[in-house]
Order: C-alpha cells, then sequence, then structure tokens
C-alpha cells in the first residue's frame, strides 16, 4: 500500500486537481494498480497563494510505487495549467505514512516549502516539484493526511469538448436529490435562498458535486441528477465539512490566518456597514474581537443583528486582519432585555417627562409626579443555539450543522 499526493495543478482560468486526480485513478487501473481510496483534503482556507478552495488530493494504492509515481507526474505534466504564473503542482508518492503533524498544520496554519522537503526525504519519499515545486507542501499534507472525522463528495466532470462553455444541470432535480437525501446530503441547493449550490461556475471540469455522509446517500441523490452526460465520476473522502480547520482560541491571542472558536460578550450593538456587511464586538476581558458577517452571508446576518450588550456566544471562523469571519456562532444566552422608560401619568393617561437627575418624573399636563420609572421587559427574537451561514456562503471545510456540532465544541468552558 502507498500513497500518492498531487497539488497545485489547477488556475483560475481552468483544471481541477480533483479532476486529474480522477484521470490518474483510471490510469492506475489500466495499469494494474488497484486504487484503495481517492481522499481531497482541503487546506488553510487563508493561504493567499490558494487558487479556489486551496484541496490537494491524495490517492492511496497497491502495486507498483514507482510505475504509480511516474503516471502521476505524466499526467501532471499533461493536464496541469503549467503556463499559469500562479501555478507550481508538486507529486509526492510514499509507501511510509509521516505521521499527521504536517497535515494539520497545513490545515490549521501554514508550511513551508522547506518543511515539506525536509519532511519527504528524512521519510524516503519519491517528489517532483514543477517550476517553484510550491506544490509540494499541500501534496506532503494530502499524503500525510488523517481524517478523525471525514465526509464523501461525488464529483461529476464534463466532456473535454464542453470545458467553458455553459453547464446543463436540470435545477428541479438537484432540489429533487437534496429532498430525497438531506441531511444525509447537504449543500447541494440552498433552499432558504433558492440557489443551486453544488454547480461550480468556473471554467474547470467539474460538472456538479454532490457532499453527504456516506458513498449511499450520494449514490441515491446521484441518481436523482439530470444533466448533461458527464465524461467520468470520482467519490472523494474528504475532511470538507468537518471543521478541521478550527481550533479553540481565546480573544486577544489569536493569530493572522488560522481559524478558531471563540467564546465571548457581546460589547455593542451589532452595526451595518455600507454594502451590507455586519459587524459584532465581542469581549471576554482580556481583549476585544470585531466578528464579521458579510453581505453573501445573507439571513445569517439577521442573527448577528440580534444580538445585543451582553449576550454570551461561541463565535467560530478564521480571523484575518484583526478580525473574525463568522461561519457559525453558538448563542449561548440572550436573556429578554430590560428597558427603563418614563412612566404613564395614572390620572391623565398620558407618558410623564424626566424630572431631571435622581428626581423622578413629572406629568406635564397635570403636574403629577412619580419616583419609579416603568421597566418593561422585551422578549428577544433569537434564542439560545447554534446558528450558520447558508450553504451558497458554506467554507468547504465548515462542517453543516445538520452534522451537528463538532463533540469538542460541546465541552468549551462557557464563555
Ligand atoms: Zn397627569
Amino acid at each position: 500500500m502507498f500513497r500518492i499526493g498531487i497539488d497545485d495543478t489547477d488556475s483560475p482560468a481552468g483544471m481541477c486537481t480533483t479532476y486529474l486526480a480522477a484521470v490518474l485513478s483510471r490510469r492506475l487501473k489500466r495499469a494494474g494498480i488497484r486504487v484503495v481510496e481517492a481522499r481531497l483534503v482541503r487546506l488553510n482556507p487563508n493561504v493567499p497563494e490558494k487558487t479556489r478552495g486551496n484541496a490537494a488530493i491524495c490517492l492511496v494504492a497497491e502495486g507498483s510505487l514507482r510505475v504509480a509515481f511516474h503516471l502521476a507526474c505524466e499526467t501532471v505534466g499533461e493536464l496541469a495549467e503549467m503556463s499559469h504564473e500562479g501555478t507550481h503542482p508538486g507529486v509526492v508518492a510514499c509507501e511510509r505514512i509521516p505521521p499527521p503533524d504536517f497535515y494539520l498544520r497545513a490545515v490549521r496554519g501554514f508550511c513551508t516549502l522547506d518543511e515539506a522537503r525536509a519532511l519527504l526525504s528524512e521519510w524516503g519519499a519519491l517528489s517532483r516539484g514543477y517550476k517553484s515545486g510550491r506544490g509540494l507542501i499541500g501534496a506532503t499534507a494530502a499524503v500525510c493526511s488523517q481524517f478523525d472525522d471525514s465526509t464523501c463528495e461525488l464529483l461529476a466532470y464534463r466532456r473535454r469538448a464542453r470545458f467553458g462553455t455553459p453547464r446543463s444541470v436540470d435545477r428541479e432535480s438537484l432540489f429533487a436529490a437534496d429532498s430525497l437525501t438531506f441531511p444525509h446530503t447537504w449543500d447541494t441547493v440552498d433552499r432558504e435562498n433558492d440557489i443551486v449550490v453544488c454547480v461550480p461556475h468556473t471554467p474547470d471540469p467539474v460538472l456538479f458535486g454532490i457532499r453527504g455522509e456516506r458513498p449511499g446517500w450520494l449514490a441515491l441523490a446521484r441518481e436523482k441528477v439530470i444533466s448533461e452526460d458527464p465524461a467520468c465520476e470520482q467519490i472523494f473522502v474528504t475532511n470538507q465539512g468537518t471543521d478541521a480547520h478550527i481550533v479553540p482560541g481565546t480573544i486577544g491571542c489569536l493569530e493572522e490566518g488560522h481559524s478558531y472558536i471563540v467564546g465571548g460578550t457581546v460589547l455593542s450593538l451589532p452595526r451595518t456597514a455600507r454594502g451590507g456587511h455586519v459587524c459584532l464586538t465581542l469581549g471576554n476581558g482580556t481583549g476585544t474581537l470585531p466578528c464579521m458577517a458579510y453581505e453573501p452571508t445573507r439571513g445569517f446576518r439577521d442573527i448577528v443583528r440580534s444580538l445585543r450588550p451582553g449576550d454570551r456566544v461561541r463565535a467560530a471562523g478564521s480571523y484575518k486582519r484583526g478580525s473574525l469571519n463568522l461561519e457559525k456562532i453558538e448563542v449561548v444566552s440572550a436573556p429578554p432585555l430590560r428597558l427603563v422608560q418614563p412612566p404613564i401619568c395614572e390620572r391623565c393617561g398620558k407618558r410623564m417627562t424626566s424630572a431631571g437627575r435622581g428626581k423622578g418624573y413629572k406629568c406635564r399636563r397635570c403636574g403629577g409626579r412619580k419616583d419609579a420609572p416603568e421597566e418593561v421587559i422585551q422578549p428577544r427574537t433569537v434564542s439560545p443555539g447554534w446558528y450558520e451561514v447558508p450553504p451558497s456562503a458554506r467554507r468547504h471545510l465548515a462542517r453543516p450543522l445538520c452534522r451537528g456540532v463538532r463533540e469538542d465544541f460541546l465541552r468549551l468552558p462557557p464563555p
């Protein structure tokens, strides 16, 4: 048994590393090499050089490692977007699998090319970097990947003649596939916003992708989909939908480009900025943290807007340029609001006005006085619980709430 890792073969103008893996997987089979598993390994979404989703792939296979490595390099040489200035492919093949530390750092933080090269030489891996060789980082992370939690994605790829042309996928059939299999599949459509999510708009070879818990559910959803004839389909085991990028963090001690779950108290009224972005400031005694719900998160912003100073929450997302970009939020407590206002004059039925600081209230009409204000208990529109951005705004790694919340999040200390 051995593993092949590939990364950084695509460009914004085309290709997709998962497609290259699907093609390679077929070539390996024809060469008598058994492909046991195809893994789609999402890495830190905050890496600035990523193309789209920062995805690397890993094929787990049985047979000749040298033949497989040769075929992998040949396929990369043929299909990778080599002429694009930002594309720097990497191919790794190894029988001895390094521990998952490198993968974990690549999904939660940053790794360097030197670190990847050192690890590959230490573990006697075959490797080839093209151009700057930067893709070796993702390829190394892919072969080291170990998933504590995983999901699956079925990807259907287009015929080459159709690359770059509009995709023909029947919209209603996708809603039908979702109705039949949700919550065991997710992110096929965004029902709340009436949007198809699983068909990309980029010029890459992907026709559509169905994400779900297990291959059986994907197959059930797949049967419903009506579309142009795909060239091939591949099921990947993946860390998508697992929150693998998120670690517990503390406000005031967050590192740029990492993703966290933090607890805190809402410090001020949420503000809606130009462009529809909503900003919420959390504090915890040691610091403050602006949290952003951007315009594409649509209805999720209403949840953020409904929070009030004093509410306690847990917020999860990526820390970039001094603020946390919200992916999900847990409202831990949002007690009814106690509002104080001048009382009503019992004689006139009119609201009194303040008679001055510490002097109680006075009726302007009859001159009647009262010391105590009127207290109003205002119920809240938001209830305690978890809330997430809609499927159309979800990051690949973000765990949808239909899968439940990561178990260790439930054991975090109260915010
Ligand atoms: Zn009065």
